[in-house]
């Protein structure tokens, strides 16, 4: 792991820049370049435009880990409100979320009455999948349970895997019995060598070979593949990889962060590929942004290109 992306993901965690770098004006000017605004209604607005151009989202609220129950119960209400504007706009719009938004690290039984509360909502009122975001390795095992209980109620969720992992192809392993649907990104958080590939071409190596594992399982099975991920050599790689196994182009997705590689996002569509931008919002944007820039060092010259101009 290079020494600025250590650094920024070192930031991303520090208490202290959690709490003043948000109110920093240039700071704030830099992050529209990851999304559409603050407001839920930004985002939506931004949906709505991406439907025109056959693309749908995602969306997250941004915000993690609540260390107050209370705080969690304040998340459930806006995603449920967020389910009837959906509905209303009738527009094609999933949602992502982190446990540790809806109180994962304080109770496991209380995030779970929410979690389901809201994938009850979307099953009704949308039809479609719900998403758990994967975050830092202390949560992945718990993650994964916590994946298996709600799946066993209800069919229309999905779990997102880091190919950064050591473990995570046996996780697949294991969960391909419960027929899980699955996003599978290279990972986003600081870890340790012991549990996670230090080096970029190994973390390449193990997202293109779970990629194939999880192709094969969806020619066989009614799962869902998702691949989230915005590596060119990688995408072309595994839509090669769908050939050569005989997948049909609707079995194979990709999903993209809003702002990123936005052309090559419309070259997929055109090939044919499903495509789904992730859209966050929120006024906790804080280490989202940090992991946003550490995943691109040089992205910090566009922070500091900010300060100059003010
Ligand atoms: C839909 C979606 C959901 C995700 N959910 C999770 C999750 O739940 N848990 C988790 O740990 N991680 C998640 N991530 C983040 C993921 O783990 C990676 O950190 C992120 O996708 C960058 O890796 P990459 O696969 O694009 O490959 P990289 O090798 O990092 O990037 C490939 C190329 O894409 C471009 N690029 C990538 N990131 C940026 C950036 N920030 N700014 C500008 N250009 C960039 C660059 O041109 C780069 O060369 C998610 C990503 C996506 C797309």
């Amino acid at each position: 792991m290079s020494l600025s992306r250590n650094i920024l993901l070192w930031a991303s965690e520090s208490p202290w820049m959690r709490k003043n770098v948000p109110s920093w004006a240039f700071v704030k000017s830099a992050v529209k370049k990851f999304m559409p605004g603050e407001k839920v209604e930004d985002a939506l607005n931004a949906a709505q435009l991406f439907q025109t151009e056959t693309i749908s989202t995602i969306f997250t609220k941004l915000g993690e880990n609540i260390t107050d129950l209370s705080e969690g119960l304040v998340v459930l209400d806006h995603y449920l409100k967020l389910i009837d504007q959906i509905a209303e706009r009738n527009l094609d719009i999933e949602l992502s979320l982190k446990l540790t938004q809806l109180g994962f690290d304080l109770s496991f039984d209380e995030t779970y009455e929410r979690f389901k509360a809201i994938t009850k909502k979307v099953k009704e009122k949308l039809g479609n999948v719900i998403w758990i975001d994967m975050e830092g390795s202390s949560y992945t095992q718990k993650t994964i349970e916590f994946y298996k209980k709600i799946n066993s109620e209800y069919e229309n969720v999905g779990l997102c895997l880091q190919a950064y992992l050591y473990s995570t192809e046996k996780d697949l392993d294991d969960l391909l019995s419960v027929n899980p649907h699955i996003r599978l990104v290279k990972g986003a958080y600081k870890e340790s060598h012991d549990i996670a590939f230090p080096k970029k071409k190994n973390v390449d190596h193990s997202f293109f070979e779970i990629s194939k594992k999880m192709m094969t399982a969806a020619k066989e099975k009614n799962i869902r593949v998702a691949f989230g991920t915005h590596d060119e050599d990688l995408i072309y790689a595994i839509i090669q990889e769908s050939k050569y196994l005989g997948i049909p182009k609707n079995k194979i997705e990709f999903q993209m962060l809003y702002g990123i590689k936005s052309n090559f996002q419309n070259e997929l569509v055109k090939l044919g590929y499903k495509l789904k931008v992730l859209i966050s919002y929120g006024d906790f944007w804080y280490p989202w942004y940090m992991r946003r820039l550490a995943e691109r060092p040089s992205n910090v010259w566009f922070v500091l290109k900010n300060i100059l101009k003010h």
